[in-house]
């Protein structure tokens, strides 16, 4: 938590009571959440805040490294804490198609301003999925029984 919030500091941003409940939030839950969950468990802890005000924070989060953002395969846009922040480097995240736990990727192949296949790239948004230890295992215990069943 202390992490989460110095990187803040470090940005120059101000530890809101609201950005301090919603990094709590993402704390708790332990995966991945869209706007509309943010909004939905901070209405539940603290007073009324507006889904506008829950995006604005989001992005500022996303700022300054402590959140990611990326879009699921439906079109649907969710943030989830990085657990190591921009200072140790370049990477990307990979995402449990199940239960939205999250990763970090440093392998990247990938630097801004390299050639790439006759173009020099600008920028790139690498979005790995995946499926975790606990979900695999789970779908690996899953599988027999429905093999009994049929
Ligand atoms: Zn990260
Ligand atoms: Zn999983
Ligand atoms: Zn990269």
């Amino acid at each position: 938590m202390d992490d989460l919030l110095q990187r803040l500091r470090r940005s120059g941003l101000k530890v809101t009571p609201r950005r301090k409940a919603i990094i709590e939030l993402f704390l708790q839950r332990g995966g991945a959440l869209t706007p509309s969950d943010v909004y939905d468990g901070l209405r539940s802890r603290m007073e009324k805040c507006g889904l506008p005000g829950v995006y604005r924070n989001l992005d500022t989060l996303e700022s300054c490294g402590v959140l990611f953002r990326f879009v699921t395969f439906g079109g649907e846009r969710r943030y989830a804490l990085c657990s190591s922040g921009s200072e140790s480097g370049h990477h990307h995240h990979i995402v449990c198609t199940s239960c939205g736990k999250v990763g970090d990727v440093t392998d990247c192949h990938y630097c801004d301003g390299m050639p790439v296949e006759g173009f020099r790239l600008v920028s790139h948004i690498v979005q790995l999925h995946g499926l975790c230890e606990r979900c695999e295992e789970k779908e690996n215990r899953l599988k027999p029984k429905i093999r009994n069943k049929s």
